[in-house]
């Protein structure tokens, strides 16, 4: 079991050892002097997000935080792992496996194609303004990215903010155009795509849930689905049951006559996939889903994700900065500097050990960014 106790003790002994006040390491991670108080004398444990920057902030690393000591060198790798289960296993629950499971049952078919290729892509931006004057600054936001993602998984790309996240998200959207590469959807090159037809291919190929601007405010939730079904070629009897049978699994149904400031952000993201997954896209895209909502309506719309990819054999390429979305994906791409530098394939393991790898992968490209520092400014 995770001593919270141990750990609050700890981080006590770790901030009087830097000098600070409760209320100096609570200014410093933007949070009240309560929260410190009550890790301290644990009653609670510092959110997710604040992991990272406490860490750096202390001077320890994650595993000796969880463990709640320091952690001698030649005994590091030994009991890392050990803590790190038991704290992860505390804050996400135990799994229920129920997709590991429907993997292994695929195992034997052939290995699905790929829904999205993307070779050598980069997307420079020209005059970019520095603040007080425009001149010739470009930035290369992305920087020959090349990745596939087969049909019926659920991808991540996780960076800090900048890393260019979004602009890879945008091309593959064809909201955006790469200044090189090429990018398949379904074998259909979109770089290509004039503008006047992308709209068109948008609503036809792709389904998108985005942090804000999803659903339209004039219409209900049922007129937001039913909106995005009728550029399909589907008859008018068909489209109320296939909504209603949707909004069920979604658990939606009680609000589809809703408008959507009427109901809840979780609701409202919900909605969103209803209306994606309905014209049964080649590829959902979603840009930060979970980014404005509470932790028990983003485990929800994580769970509901998931259950699109696993049920309703959707493909989904999903931007987050936060791991414990993440760890609801099979494969996560690591973005730095426009680059992905780095991948992580979620096999047979639990969510729990996802989470873990991931940890250990963020402090990794973060040590890594140290490392290059210290050459760049000796
Ligand atoms: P992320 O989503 O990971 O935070 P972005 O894709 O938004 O990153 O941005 C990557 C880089 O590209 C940043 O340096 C950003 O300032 C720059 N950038 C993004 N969009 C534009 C734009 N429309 N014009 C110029 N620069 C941009
Ligand atoms: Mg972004």
């Amino acid at each position: 079991m995770m001593n919270q106790i141990k750990i609050g003790a700890f981080i006590s002994e770790r901030r009087k050892a830097k000098g600070w006040t409760q209320s100096q390491l609570a200014e410093k991670l933007e949070i009240t002097d309560k929260a410190i108080s009550k890790w301290e004398t644990g009653r609670s444990m510092p959110d997710l997000s604040l992991f990272l920057p406490l860490c750096t902030l202390l001077d320890v690393t994650l595993n000796e935080l969880f463990a709640g000591e320091c952690i001698a060198e030649e005994k590091w790798k030994e009991r890392a792992d050990e803590v790190l289960m038991d704290v992860i296993t505390n804050w996400l629950g135990h799994d229920n496996r129920e997709k590991v499971h429907s993997r292994e049952s695929k195992e034997n078919d052939t290995p699905p194609e790929n829904v999205l290729e993307v070779e050598n892509v980069s997307k420079r931006y020209e005059n970019v303004s520095t603040g007080h004057e425009t001149k010739n600054n470009s930035v290369l936001a992305v920087n020959d990215v090349s990745f596939q993602i087969p049909h019926g998984s659920f991808v991540g790309i996780m960076g800090a903010s900048g890393s260019g996240k979004t602009t890879l998200l945008n091309l593959v959207a064809t909201i955006d155009k790469p200044t090189n590469g090429t990018i398949r959807i379904s074998g259909q090159n979109i770089v290509d795509i004039p503008d006047e037809a992308a709209a068109e291919f948008r609503r036809r190929h792709l389904g998108f849930v985005f942090q804000e601007y999803n659903l339209l405010e004039t219409l209900t939730i049922y007129e937001n689905i039913a909106l995005a079904l009728t550029i399909k070629e589907v008859s008018k009897e068909s489209i109320r049951p296939t909504i209603q049978s949707l909004s069920e699994k979604l658990d939606i149904s009680a609000i589809l006559d809703k408008f959507p400031y009427e109901v809840s952000g979780g609701q409202r993201q919900r909605c969103a996939c209803a209306r994606a997954i309905v014209v049964n896209p080649d590829i959902i895209l979603a840009d930060e889903p979970t980014g404005a909502l509470d932790s028990h309506a983003a485990r929800q719309l994580l769970d509901t994700l998931a259950m699109l990819c696993r049920e309703y054999g959707a493909t989904i390429l999903m931007v987050t900065h936060d791991v414990m979305a993440a760890s609801y994906c099979d494969r996560i791409l690591f973005m730095k500097d426009g680059e992905i530098k780095t991948s992580l394939n979620r096999e047979q393991e639990s969510k729990q050990t996802f989470f873990a790898d991931i940890l250990k992968k963020i402090e990794w490209i973060e040590g890594e960014s140290h490392d290059v520092l210290e050459v760049v400014n000796p």
